[in-house]
């Protein structure tokens, strides 16, 4: 969906932006003034590892549940795990950090790294994967993706990566166009003033 036909949440609004106006992301890198929409930062995702900052919008989350977009393989996971009645666990550790809840309906919409599966971070088309089979065999239902909000999460910064583990779904939003979020998204901007504030000082 073009990003600004999408209710922008306020700490999002105070982003560097490209030269589209697109808001960048916290754990983006910059290469000569231009952001790398596919890469994650570094020093940036460590950062909001240690200090519990939105990898969106990189203000504080406050305790309690974390979200993210999550691609088809594990959104399938999730939904089987509990439909089944079961604790969705063995999660393979991620380089996408959580963020708040605003914020990943938000970027799961604009982010094309998020919003068309097959574009997701790492994954060529020419390599693929249980993810773009799905893509191939078109879509069932929800198979996608989704934005899904977890209880807990823990992460480990290595020499050379940040990585996250979640556990505990207490929200699961499955889509097969992550648009579906949008009505999702007003209403959790309507509650909250717009979504997360960047903390005041
Ligand atoms: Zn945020």
């Amino acid at each position: 969906m073009r990003f600004d036909l999408v209710p922008m949440p306020l700490a999002v609004q105070d982003r560097p932006r490209d030269e589209r106006g697109y808001p960048v992301p916290a754990i983006t890198p910059w290469e000569d003034g231009q952001p790398q929409f596919a890469l994650t930062d570094y020093g940036r995702s460590a950062e909001c590892a240690r200090e519990r900052l939105c990898s969106v919008c990189d203000a504080l989350m406050p305790r309690g549940p974390v979200w993210r977009v999550v691609g088809a393989s594990e959104s399938a996971a999730i939904g089987e795990a509990l439909a089944a009645g079961r604790p969705y666990r063995n999660l393979a550790p991620t380089l996408e950090g959580p963020g708040h809840r605003a914020c990943m309906l938000y970027a799961s919409m604009v982010c094309p790294y998020l919003a068309r599966p097959n574009a997701r971070r790492g994954l060529g088309a020419e390599q693929p994967d249980e993810l773009t089979e799905h893509v191939v065999r078109g879509a069932v239902r929800g198979a996608l993706g989704a934005v899904v909000g977890f209880g807990d999460y823990e992460f480990a910064v290595t020499g050379t990566k940040v990585m996250f583990r979640f556990f505990d779904v207490v929200e699961y939003l499955p889509h097969d166009n992550a648009d579906a979020h949008l009505a999702e998204l007003r209403a959790e901007l309507a509650r909250n003033g717009r979504g997360p504030a960047q903390p005041a000082g």
